[in-house]
């Protein structure tokens, strides 16, 4: 239940992490876009101006030196723009921003030929290109379509854009650690990565296994995907978002190491304390279960106990009610024997007289013992009735059988030889009244206990230390 709870609440803030991060870093493509795309309009409306100026009806009349000026003075300043420059019909420089640019023809180039072959094109942005006024330096051009007053071409003006403006658009952002920000246009060419790495920018990477994996997503305006990347390994979440009136694609990517950074500390230290809590389940379980078999032992012991007869050792008279009315039962119900034996020491007031109570208790524990030794067979069962007088029961056992054992145990304890000076015999013994349980003659268990008695009472009658059986024997009846 607890650790249902707990999975529960961990998977929960899991899906919270991810669902926030997703939120922020679409933020950022949103806020990246407009930048971008404001960005796009001013350099557009540069041209504009270019174009604006350049078709001015007095523009002709100034010097070269003026035109450049009146042309590049204003707009030049702008940090990433390199050059500027006007080309006419056929591509040929009329005037740069670059001097010495004058004579350079560049009919060939996209940026020129584009616009030349489709008039509605407006704002041209070409792939990054290796720029050649100067070495290293990589540049996108933006191109605009120059037109005579009927319409027909009359060739292009157009900047170069340091690539590096993109980079410093983003740099200082805070991605964490492994983020990334990247500029695509929709068929492949990196345009801006964050972290830079100069290699990757300019290339096209349309056929690489990344690339293939994350197009189909790019078919939509804006969404947000997982992928691990191949060059670093990294898995992170992307989201993305195209610049309208472009060819390009802005991804964020934040590594899922970072997003899960918290949750995977509370993961941590929920999974240590559920670590801890099923430790202390399991050592307080331990404890409840020593604590119940204890009692249980315990238990055990006292129902013993009650049973046990404290100074022989032998069943007590409870212990034997219980034994014998489950005997008379199970003989009831099917059929099945079994002898008693009633055996009471003789002179045993006289014994106590004479040596002590104590004493005589000794002698009691002795005759108990000795009775116990003359029973080898599990189901014979020894137990003091009270006082000096015990009862043997003795299962499947016939009138035959018990004189036996009746005999075997008065022998013994005559045997014993314990003094006893005012008995007749000089030493300890005992009478023994046996009686075999019939159906026919005894309707419930005190009988069969009172003619075990009658039999003892003979026995003591005859003369004591002899053995008396109630029940028919081959001696006959009694
Ligand atoms: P008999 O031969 O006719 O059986 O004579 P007896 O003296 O044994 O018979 P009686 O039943 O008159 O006396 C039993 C005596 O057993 C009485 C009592 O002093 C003694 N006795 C009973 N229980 C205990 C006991 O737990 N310890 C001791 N030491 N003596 C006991
Ligand atoms: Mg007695
Ligand atoms: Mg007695």
């Amino acid at each position: 239940m607890v650790f249902g709870l707990c999975a529960w609440m961990l998977y929960k803030s899991h899906d919270e992490a991810r669902h926030y991060a997703v939120e922020t870093s679409q933020n950022i493509t949103l806020i990246a876009q407009r930048d971008i795309q404001r960005n796009i309009e001013i350099l557009s409306l540069s041209l504009d101006s270019l174009t604006h100026r350049y078709q001015h009806p007095s523009f002709r009349q100034l010097s070269r030196e003026q035109q450049r000026s009146y042309l590049f003075g204003s707009t030049l300043p702008a940090k990433h723009v390199e050059v500027m420059a006007v080309l006419d019909h056929a591509g040929k420089v009329l005037v740069s921003s670059m001097p010495g640019d004058a004579r350079n023809t560049y009919g060939d180039r996209p940026y020129f030929t584009e616009q030349r072959d489709k008039p509605d094109l407006g704002l041209y942005i070409s792939k990054p290109i290796d720029a050649k006024f100067a070495r290293g330096l990589q540049v996108i051009v933006l191109s605009k379509r120059l037109s005579n007053e009927d319409g027909s071409f009359a060739g292009v003006v157009l900047m170069a854009l340091n690539l590096s403006y993109f980079r410093d658009l983003f740099s200082g952002l805070q991605l964490g650690e492994a983020g990334v920000m990247s500029l695509y246009s929709r068929d492949g060419v990196v345009y801006m990565r964050l972290p830079s790495t100069a290699d990757a920018i300019g290339r096209d990477i349309s056929t690489s296994p990344g690339f293939q994996q994350i197009k189909p997503m790019m078919a939509r305006d804006s969404g947000s995907f997982v992928v691990r990347a191949i060059t670093d390994g990294v898995q992170r979440l992307y989201a993305f978002r195209n610049i309208p009136g472009t060819e390009l694609m802005v991804f964020v990517g934040r590594s899922e190491q970072d997003i899960f950074m918290h949750w995977r500390d509370s993961l941590y230290a929920v999974a240590s304390l559920m670590l801890l809590f099923s430790i202390a389940c399991v050592l307080l379980l331990r404890v409840v279960r020593r604590e119940f078999r204890q009692r249980q032992e315990a238990e055990e012991k006292l129902r013993t106990l009650v049973r046990i007869d404290g100074l022989t050792g032998l069943l007590n008279r409870r212990a034997l009610d219980d034994m014998l009315a489950a005997l008379w039962g199970r003989c009831r119900r099917q059929e099945g024997s079994f002898s008693l034996l009633f055996i009471d020491v003789d002179y045993f007031k006289f014994y106590n007289d004479n040596y002590g109570h104590q004493q005589g208790d000794e002698v009691l524990v002795a005759v108990a013992q000795t009775i116990a030794g003359q029973l080898p067979r599990s189901s014979d069962i020894a137990a003091r009735y009270g006082g000096e007088e015990f009862i043997v029961v003795l299962e499947e056992t016939d009138a035959d059988g018990a004189l036996l054992v009746g005999e075997k145990i008065r022998a013994a304890i005559e045997q014993l030889n314990i003094l006893h000076a005012r008995s007749q015999c000089g030493h300890v013994t005992a009478s023994i009244g046996a009686a075999t349980y019939r159906r026919e003659l005894y309707a419930d268990i005190d009988a069969v206990l009172n003619a075990a008695d009658a039999a003892l009472y003979q026995a003591k009658a005859d003369g004591r230390n002899r053995v008396c059986s109630a029940g028919p024997t081959r001696q006959g009846l009694l």
